[in-house]
């Protein structure tokens, strides 16, 4: 069963939120559409007005203005870095950011929000919560939303029953981030969004890359942009050039309301070895993750061997 509700719009302003009256038109017609989805899909959404924010002296840096603030180097400028350098963003772009609950995602979302403020480029942003169906509460993320005025909805799915009481899936991780993701991107193209932020930072990138050498017998990096034709949707990485130990810090120093993964797959997983292997490779050669972080952006591909 599908249900929407939709509380009365406090904002005084609409366009500082979402896509305003084409939101509004979206959602009817998702709502027209509802029969044809394939997961159960609630949509709440309460717009409250944006708390006022400090004035800070901006920067320009990366084609954004950025902010001088604790984290500048390790957190605003290489995400504006790769924003630029990949050109992720453009003018009137409508942006659905997956939000998790996690430090990655939560963190993501506070970056670009504040991005959006000073930014030359205009952009709107959306934040969609794929509930995986562990029946833990979202209420902290959609709260967190409203209080820095992002709108939020989320997205009901059986994910987790299907998984591992259904199906008992032996490596659980693929089937879950395949339904996942495409829960996120049909949510966000029934809601006008072009686009889809992501959380994956310089880790995620890197442990990437050796799962695939190591478990697929090829070298495959996870794309800082990336189009997927079939459901005509961008998928961008902005904190691609981000390290993970940043984002932990940053979403602790600023208190972001962290939601605990209930997966009981968490912290055993083949990227869980793969983050314990660049650990030690970091160990032993200091500074192994930048360097890799070139290789990925320099490295020839006709050096590779070919097959004549
Ligand atoms: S760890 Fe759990 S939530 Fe994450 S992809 Fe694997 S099964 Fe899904």
């Amino acid at each position: 069963m599908t249900s929407v509700y939709l509380n009365p719009v406090k904002a005084q302003n609409l366009d500082n939120y979402f896509c305003g009256n084409k939101y509004l038109v979206t959602l009817i017609l998702f709502v027209c559409n509802k029969e044809e989805s394939r997961y159960n899909i609630t949509i709440a959404m309460e717009i409250k007005p944006s708390p006022k924010f400090d004035t800070i002296n901006g920067l320009l840096d990366g084609g954004f203005i950025l902010a001088k603030r604790p984290y500048h180097d390790s957190l605003w400028k290489p995400a504006g870095q790769a924003i630029s350098a990949h050109k992720m963003i453009d003018d009137g772009d409508h942006l659905a950011i997956g939000v998790s609950g996690g430090k990655d995602s939560l963190t993501l979302l506070y970056v670009l929000n504040e991005m959006r403020k000073f930014s030359p480029v205009k952009f709107h942003l959306h934040a969609i919560t794929v509930d995986m169906g562990y029946g833990i509460s979202l209420e902290p993320i959609r709260d967190f939303c409203w209080e820095i005025g992002v709108s939020w909805s989320q997205v009901h799915t059986k994910i987790a029953p299907i998984v591992f009481d259904y199906r008992k899936e032996p490596n659980p991780c693929s089937l879950c981030s395949k339904m996942r993701n495409g829960a996120l991107h049909i949510a966000a193209k029934q809601m006008g969004c072009s686009k889809i932020a992501l959380a994956h930072s310089l880790d995620d990138a890197i442990e990437t890359f050796f799962l695939s050498l190591f478990y697929e017998r090829r070298i495959k990096l996870m794309q800082p942009v990336r189009y997927l034709s079939r459901r005509k949707v961008t998928v961008i990485r902005p904190l691609i050039y981000v390290r993970e130990k940043t984002i932990r810090n940053f979403s602790e120093s600023f208190q972001l309301p962290v939601v605990k993964n209930p997966c009981p797959e968490d912290g055993k997983t083949q990227r869980q070895e793969m983050k314990e292997l660049v650990s030690d490779l970091e160990k032993r050669f200091p500074g192994v993750r930048d360097r890799l972080l070139t290789a990925f952006q320099k490295s020839d591909p006709d050096l590779l061997w070919k097959i004549p």
